[in-house]
């Protein structure tokens, strides 16, 4: 343990002069991907991004994932290593571990999944058995690839059932009810990835005890609502609760496993293991190999800034944002889906304007405001091109734009929306004129909203950031 605390204040001077080097070495041995990584450096600060999942990591998590700690091999669990040289390591993972289990108040989180897809398959495996039947929120209503669709593992070795929306654009607990009473699913999946309004999870824990299911809370997109209070917390409802580190936790690309009062319930048919036991064996040995170490100090940092009150007022600007960016679209004549937002999405209906999903998301991708394609309940769309837009607001929020510049960001959206003429569902024509004067505006709102905490020079563009 006393290894690390000789490390001196030189060392954190050693890990700027790292990254200071490793930029000089990639600009003079291979300046055409320092090229491409610079452009792609100045295409963020300049564009208005409105991505649901997108987020912004600090310059400190940044420097994490930049560690030389990524040398190390380390097999295994703080402790319980198959290799040597894992002192320091060991403190990283369980650093992350004890920030993670108190940030969500769980009893057991697993740090190491590479990402949450990743997480949903090893949760998946631990606790069914191929063929087993599952429910999960269709893929077109607002579920993930991995809650069941045929286009993943999760609709390929399981019998999968997919649950969806009212026509108010809700969850309806009773349909929910009612499928699982039909088709007596091993495991039900809640949580969404194109969902606006609050999940209720001890409402899905009743359904999922009364045909004898098991719970999976992914809460990969309100993560951070969850930890600010602002969003229920699954953790003592589901048997298992997965989520991301890269969304709403504003920390690296990562998966993150946890459990709450459930962790020492036995597993059904799982030969007396309890679900921590389970989980601990299906990240490694079975899925994994050796773990991201530096993706761990990441998101070891991540759970850190997620435990300050700045933290908490940014998800509330979160929140804040989106129902002021919902009111503003509904204002300019946009169907927003289910009427409005809990959460940080915002969904619209593109169905009556005319308009494609991917035709709306090119045209304002051409100016610099970055949303997705998104399918909208009855779409008729193949989800390449559909008939919505999902937009959010984490990155915004945390580039400080607060609910009186909602109406600013829609209008601009608005303006592309509204001149853009659609030639077919692909292809279209934007006048000139639209295009410079909504560029112009959106490259003076980044100005005003810089990468928090990012140097300003990144600011700095001699080049488009964007190609016309
Ligand atoms: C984004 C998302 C995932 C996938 O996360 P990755 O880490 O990119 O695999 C899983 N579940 C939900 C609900 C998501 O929104």
């Amino acid at each position: 343990m006393t290894v690390s605390a000789h490390s001196d204040a030189r060392s954190g001077i050693s890990v700027a002069r790292l990254a200071e080097r490793g930029a000089d070495l990639l600009r003079q041995e291979d300046p055409d991907l320092h090229a491409i990584l610079d452009r792609e450096n100045r295409r963020q600060a300049r564009s208005l991004v409105m991505v649901a999942s997108s987020s912004v990591v600090d310059p400190s998590v940044l420097a994490c994932l930049a560690s030389p700690v990524v040398n190390v091999t380390a097999e295994g669990y703080p402790g319980r290593r198959y290799h040597a040289g894992c002192a320091q390591v060991d403190e990283i993972e369980q650093l992350a571990i004890d920030r993670a289990r108190r940030l969500f108040g769980a009893e057991y989180a697993n740090v190491q999944p590479h990402s949450a897809s990743v997480a949903n398959e090893l949760a998946l495996s631990a606790l069914l058995r191929p063929g087993d039947v599952i429910l999960g929120m269709d893929l077109h209503q607002g579920g993930h690839l991995t809650h069941g669709s045929r286009a993943s593992f999760s609709g390929q070795y399981f019998q999968a059932h997919g649950y969806g929306l009212d026509e108010h654009g809700r969850i309806d607990i009773g349909a929910v009810r009612a499928l699982a009473r039909r088709t007596r699913p091993r495991l039900i999946i809640c949580g969404a990835t194109a969902y606006s309004r609050t999940v209720d999870f001890a409402a899905f824990r009743s359904v999922a005890d009364e045909v004898g299911a098991l719970l999976l809370a992914d809460i990969s997109h309100v993560a951070g609502l969850v930890v600010a209070g602002l969003h229920p917390n699954p953790v003592d409802h589901a048997h298992i609760t997965t989520t991301c580190t890269h969304k709403q936790l504003f920390g690296p690309r990562g998966g993150l496993v946890l459990l709450g009062r459930d962790a020492t319930t036995p597993v059904p048919g799982g030969h007396g293991s309890t679900l921590a036991e389970a989980m601990q064996r299906s990240v490694f040995p079975f899925f994994q190999g050796a773990p991201a170490v530096n993706v761990i100090a990441a998101k070891a940092r991540a759970f850190d800034r997620c435990a300050t009150t700045e933290f908490r007022d940014l998800a509330a600007r979160i929140v804040d944002d989106a129902r002021a960016l919902a009111d503003a679209f509904a204002r300019f004549g946009y169907r927003v889906v289910s009427g409005g937002t809990d959460n940080h999405i915002v969904l619209l209906d593109l169905t009556d304007t005319g308009l494609s999903g991917l035709v709306a998301q090119n045209a304002l991708e051409s100016v610099g405001i970055l949303v997705n394609k998104n399918h909208v309940p009855g779409d008729r769309r193949p989800a390449s091109v559909t008939s919505g837009l999902r937009l959010g607001t984490n990155t915004l929020a945390v580039r400080g734009a607060g609910p009186v510049d909602m109406p600013t960001c829609a209008r601009l959206a608005d303006r592309v929306l509204r001149a853009v003429q659609p030639r077919g569902d692909r292809d279209f024509h934007l006048d000139a004129g639209t295009a410079e004067q909504v560029s112009a505006d959106v490259a003076a709102l980044c100005e005003r909203w810089p990468l928090p905490r990012y140097p300003a020079d990144d600011l700095a563009c001699t080049t488009p950031a964007w190609p016309s």
